[in-house]
């Protein structure tokens, strides 16, 4: 759905649209579940900055929900810095306001419990957020966003807020690399499956993402009942092989969903749409999401000139207010990361998950790709 802006009646209207394209609300939840409303509320940070779920479509959300006679809702996610806690972060993000004026309590995301998962082919179990297991379904609020570790930040990655709280960081220093971790999110994404993903793209983020990076009027609201389709949209809206996208490939893989464009139908209000004539109509071709393919460093040649090759967090020291939260987010039992004065990286011993960088306040620690892996990639571009 186009949406230009955050205008509470025309989000409203869209939201409602979006739905009825779908099928109806009543296809996707029985009016006795209990629905939980799973905005994107990675940290506190004012909704303009694009950082998490706009209240605007929240509110259209919620508001929708409650005249379709949903009765038993709630709302909630598991922030990015657990200390911080969900209804800081709420209130922060502009979501309290909304959801006290509709009824709409805070889920438990204080506490968790371990749920098996036999069939999962990188956990065989999860300790899941009791905000999630105390409903019967979930609608997926996610942030159109970058993301240093994954590139992108949609509807799949969204779930990771399904796992309790410091366990998040326990699956980084697990997981080290985007293709391992892609991996488990498809796995979250078939144990925690969302019925319905509505991903707010009016203002989107680009860049250094998904804390740190720039806003941009992308005017869109997209919705899918599969998580792995929609992120394949946004991808081509951006200009971004899908296939770049782990969460992408192991969510085909793993039955997830789908991110062959071929079997994507896209409705629109204009009626039905190929995804590459949405993406050649409503897309930004110049979006500043990291292209390149990394090929270099996966040849096993190059491993001793692997640190020349690898993407690294850097400080950026005329922001940084020496917090420490940078440090704290860091997962590994031996922080890569030492506060003296500024934050230091210990290059060696980091693992590039990125939790530093997505977790700084301040937009003080961006991502450098080396000038060698740049040369060695042609599709290098940022
Ligand atoms: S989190 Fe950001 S602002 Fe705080 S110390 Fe680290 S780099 Fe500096
Ligand atoms: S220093 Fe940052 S990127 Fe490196 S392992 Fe720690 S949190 Fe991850």
């Amino acid at each position: 759905m186009v949406c230009p802006e955050y205008w509470q009646d025309g989000v409203d209207a869209a939201i409602c649209e979006g739905i009825r394209l779908l099928g109806g609300i009543e296809s996707i939840f029985g009016k006795e579940e209990r629905i939980l409303l799973k905005p994107n509320l990675l940290a506190k940070a004012e909704p303009d900055r694009a950082v998490t779920t706009h209240p605007t479509v929240f509110k259209a959300v919620g508001a929708y929900l409650r005249e379709q006679g949903y009765e038993h809702l709630s709302y909630g996610d598991s922030p990015g810095n657990p200390l911080g806690g969900v209804a800081r972060v709420a209130a922060g993000c502009g979501l309290k306001e909304p959801a006290e004026e509709l009824e709409i309590p805070l889920g438990d995301f204080s506490q968790g419990q371990k749920v098996n998962f036999e069939q999962g082919q990188t956990e065989k179990e999860f300790i899941i957020s009791k905000g999630i297991l105390d409903c019967d379904g979930i609608v997926n609020i996610c942030k159109m966003k970058t993301h240093q570790l994954e590139r992108i930040t949609g509807a799949a990655k969204n779930m990771f807020g399904a796992v309790y709280g410091v366990n998040k960081g326990a699956f980084h220093a697990k997981y080290t690399d985007a293709d391992s971790f892609g991996a488990m999110i498809a796995d979250l994404n078939n144990l925690v499956k969302a019925r319905l993903h509505i991903m707010d793209g009016i203002l989107a983020m680009e860049g250094n993402g998904p804390q740190s990076g720039t806003p941009v009027a992308m005017g869109l609201l997209l919705f899918s009942k599969d998580p792995i389709a929609l992120d394949t949209v946004f991808c081509h809206l951006i200009g971004l092989n899908p296939e770049l996208v782990p969460t992408n490939r192991y969510g085909q893989q793993y039955g997830v969903g789908t991110m062959d464009a071929e079997k994507i139908r896209v409705r629109t209000i204009q009626g039905d749409m190929t995804v590459e004539k949405v993406a050649k109509r409503y897309g930004k071709e110049d979006y500043d999401v990291y292209r390149g393919t990394e090929k270099a460093t996966q040849i096993r040649l190059l491993k001793p000139i692997q640190s020349l090759l690898q993407k690294k967090p850097y400080i950026l020291r005329e922001k940084c207010i020496k917090c420490g939260i940078c440090a704290e987010s860091c997962p590994l039992e031996k922080k890569a990361l030492e506060m003296s004065g500024y934050p230091k990286y210990a290059y060696k011993a980091c693992i590039r998950c990125y939790c530093c960088q997505e977790m700084c306040p301040q937009k003080a620690i961006d991502v450098k790709v080396p000038l060698l892996a740049r040369i060695m990639d042609r599709n290098w571009k940022i």
